[in-house]
């Protein structure tokens, strides 16, 4: 699989439903460039890296992650360069570091997610990192005639989701900041998706990229949410 070129400035290794592995973004500056997401793994970076030298880019100089759920992170101790989180993704990775030091972490992990066991088939067990820089609301990556703005997000997914804009390009990524709680019983907050919801509306995009979907124009997106928000209960539970 290569790497998928979106806008001027903007490349994507595209999600794996086998695997699933999110996809992973590049964008592309005039002096430095961002990766968005490390990855399931280091097969994962390194087939990142490989579709970069095939398109003729450098790896990236820096890794933002969207959140810390392990097929975006576990990845984070191969890449190149300074990584990048939201305070509480790194809280989370450390919380999932001192849990991995205990015997059987990623045996239960094995058993529980085929997909976990799939990805990891023929790889030893991640050495599970933080990002090298954390931050509480936003920051601006200046790659060079374009910016990328990262900012924390209310999202159902995760309390730690983060959104990347690229206002030169117009591309929103959300991660999987649309999607509900895996982690707490697949439970969709309302409020929170309707809040995201207005904020995505308020944003100037053209695309918005979630990480295991196809690219999506804002108004494909749009029109999707607003068909879960009117498909589920007020407590985000879906009708009997
Ligand atoms: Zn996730």
């Amino acid at each position: 699989m290569g790497l998928e070129q979106l806008t001027e400035h903007v490349f994507y290794l595209p999600h794996e439903p086998e695997t699933d592995r999110p996809m992973l973004a590049y964008v592309r500056g005039g002096r430095f460039s961002l990766a968005i997401d490390a990855g399931y793994s280091a097969a994962h970076v390194g087939a990142f890296y490989r579709a970069l030298s095939c398109a003729g880019m450098p790896e990236p100089d820096f890794t933002m992650l969207t959140h810390w759920h392990y097929d975006h992170s576990f990845g984070l101790h191969r890449v190149y360069g300074a990584s990048f989180a939201h305070w509480r993704t790194n809280d989370f990775l450390r919380q999932e570091r001192e849990k991995a030091r205990c015997d059987g972490y990623f045996t239960a992990l094995r058993r529980e997610d085929p997909f976990y066991a799939r990805e990891y088939t023929a790889q030893v067990d991640p050495e599970i990192v933080p990002a090298g820089v954390s931050f509480r609301d936003g920051l601006r990556f200046e790659l060079g005639g374009l910016a990328a703005d990262a900012s924390h997000i209310e999202a159902p997914h995760s309390e730690d989701c983060v959104c990347i804009y690229v206002p030169e390009d117009r591309v929103l990524f959300l991660g999987d900041a649309t999607s509900e709680d895996f982690f707490h019983g697949n439970y969709m907050d309302q409020g929170k998706l309707r809040r995201l919801v207005e904020r995505i509306e308020s944003t100037d995009c053209k695309y918005c990229v979630l990480s295991h979907a196809a690219p999506l124009r804002k108004s494909e997106l749009l029109e999707y949410l607003e068909n879960i928000l009117a498909s589920r209960n007020p407590d985000g539970s879906l009708p009997l």
